[in-house]
């Protein structure tokens, strides 16, 4: 699964910044996750809990801020708001749209103690 192995990820991130900015325990993971990042929220909320079992972030909340997509169109030469890729400009309906935004994701704010 997918979700799993970002999951994963995350634990390693937390990890190496543990040892860095010598903290020992993680509260609350703000995630910042794109609407087109392909990332099922709540596959994600169940894998976190999983995988951050027995780690420093075992009891710690996490707290998922979906952003919206972006993308340029060309016909009306400015940023507009999509929903799901491949959907028309809400403004003139063309589909000569670059998608600009959407698909990342990032730790957005880590409390710790
Ligand atoms: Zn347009």
């Amino acid at each position: 699964m997918h979700e799993m192995a970002i999951c994963e990820s995350i634990r390693g991130i937390l990890e190496e910044e543990a040892a860095r900015q010598s903290f020992a325990r993680v509260d609350r993971v703000c995630l910042e996750i794109g609407r087109l990042a392909g990332v099922e929220v709540e596959a994600l909320k169940f894998g976190f809990d999983v995988v951050m079992r027995g780690s420093l972030a075992e009891s710690a909340r996490l707290d998922i801020l979906e952003t919206e997509a972006r993308a340029w169109c060309m016909p009306c030469g400015r940023s507009v708001a999509i929903a799901q890729r491949y959907d028309p400009c809400p403004v003139c309906g063309s589909h000569q749209l670059q998608v600009t935004g959407g698909e990342e994701m990032r730790i957005k704010e880590l409390e710790v103690s």
